[in-house]
């Protein structure tokens, strides 16, 4: 009988999981071939980088291929520092480096876990900036051919691009292209680094305020497991809104472009009275509502479970159904997060 891999430390939830082979791959071709060959054996395959933002409901019954391709070119021109930089790097040692060595802009993506290849497929964001923004390009293999292609309208949107679309099953990240220009401008109209004032501020300065402020607030995904925001925030309409508006005046809201109204889902979970709410051992972290934590031995029927509780419980306060942010993975591959909520019966 063949022995079964531990993914343990192959994601951020830090489960009890296994699957029928884990295989790290350092190049395009590594990825193509040992991806072809899971498929002429029938097997199913899913690629992974950090497993940040990634759910193993039960034990793989396939391949799960790590993209550990590396390596960093950076070059300038006149007004831009210009970064390509391998799908397996560290996103947090990227940022350290840039802010280190005189090159800023990402500061206030500092301490996001997980590997460079997800920054696209996600589209990460927080305090005010998102990855698309100095997004040049992103080169991505076509597992099935082993062609390269450079996608450089990825249609970006809140945690989506076209990597969990058109170019999602059958291709890999293989390096993204990175824009820092030479001029640098400050982002500090978000929570805590509006006290920064932008005329004086440095990189650093930012890069160490965001540094403290996630340390305190949002567990350490090396100590606790977790895979950071659970649920996407809610953006409804203003009829919704102003329903819970009427019944919840200082509900934090931010108004979107296109007139629809953005709820922060970690304060709807938070006015459930569900912070620190357990399911076996999973629990919703107590700083922070909308993560929820492997707090001690959680099985991966707990986290499931507790997710569709705190689902149920904001639809019956707020009537607003929240979307999971993470991507679910069943024995046979990637599942739509709904599909499995939907049949626990909470
Ligand atoms: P927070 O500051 O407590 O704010 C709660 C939510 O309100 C955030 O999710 C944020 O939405 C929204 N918000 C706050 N100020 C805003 C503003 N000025 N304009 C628009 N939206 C605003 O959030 P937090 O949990 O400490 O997180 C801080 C940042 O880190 C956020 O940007 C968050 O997205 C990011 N973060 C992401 C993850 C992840 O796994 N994806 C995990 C932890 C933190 P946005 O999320 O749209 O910014």
């Amino acid at each position: 009988m063949m022995n079964l891999q531990s993914l343990k430390n192959q994601q951020t939830f830090a489960l009890d999981v296994f699957a029928r082979r884990l295989i790290e791959a350092d190049s395009a071709e590594k990825l193509c071939t040992s991806w072809q060959e899971a498929h002429l054996a029938g097997e199913t395959t899913i690629i992974l980088g950090g497993g940040s933002n990634t759910l193993f409901t039960e034990d793989f019954a396939g391949t799960v291929i790590l993209n550990r391709i590396m390596g960093y070119q950076i070059t300038e021109d006149r007004d831009n520092w210009r970064l390509h930089i391998g799908a397996g790097e560290n996103w947090h040692q990227l940022v350290s480096y840039t802010i280190e060595d005189d090159m800023p802009g990402l500061e206030n993506l500092a301490l996001i876990p997980g590997c460079v290849g997800a920054a696209p497929i996600q589209n990460i964001g927080a305090y005010g900036v998102e990855f698309e923004r100095f997004c040049q390009y992103v080169d991505i293999v076509e597992l099935f051919s082993g062609d390269i292609m450079r996608v450089t309208d990825c249609q970006f949107g809140y945690r989506d691009s076209i990597f969990k679309h058109q170019h999602h099953v059958k291709y890999a990240v293989i390096a993204v292209g990175i824009t820092l220009p030479k001029q640098w401008r400050p982002v500090v109209k978000y929570g805590d680094l509006k006290q920064l004032d932008p005329t004086q501020v440095t990189p650093k300065q930012i890069f160490d305020m965001v540094c403290t402020i996630r340390q305190q607030k949002l567990p350490n995904p090396n100590i606790t497991g977790n895979a950071g925001s659970f649920f996407k925030n809610p953006v409804v309409d203003k009829i919704i809104a102003n329903n819970i508006l009427t019944r919840f005046p200082n509900a934090p809201v931010y108004h979107q472009a296109d007139g629809r109204i953005k709820f922060a889902a970690g304060w709807l979970i938070e006015r459930c009275g569900l912070k620190g709410y357990q399911i076996g051992g999973a629990a919703v972290h107590v700083n922070q509502a909308l993560i929820l934590i492997n707090k001690y031995q959680a099985k991966p029927l707990d986290i499931v479970r507790l997710a569709a509780y705190v689902r149920a419980q904001v639809f019956k306060m707020f009537a607003i159904m929240l979307e999971p942010e993470v991507c679910f993975v069943v024995a046979n591959g990637e599942k739509s997060a709904a599909e499995v909520l939907d049949r626990i019966i909470v």
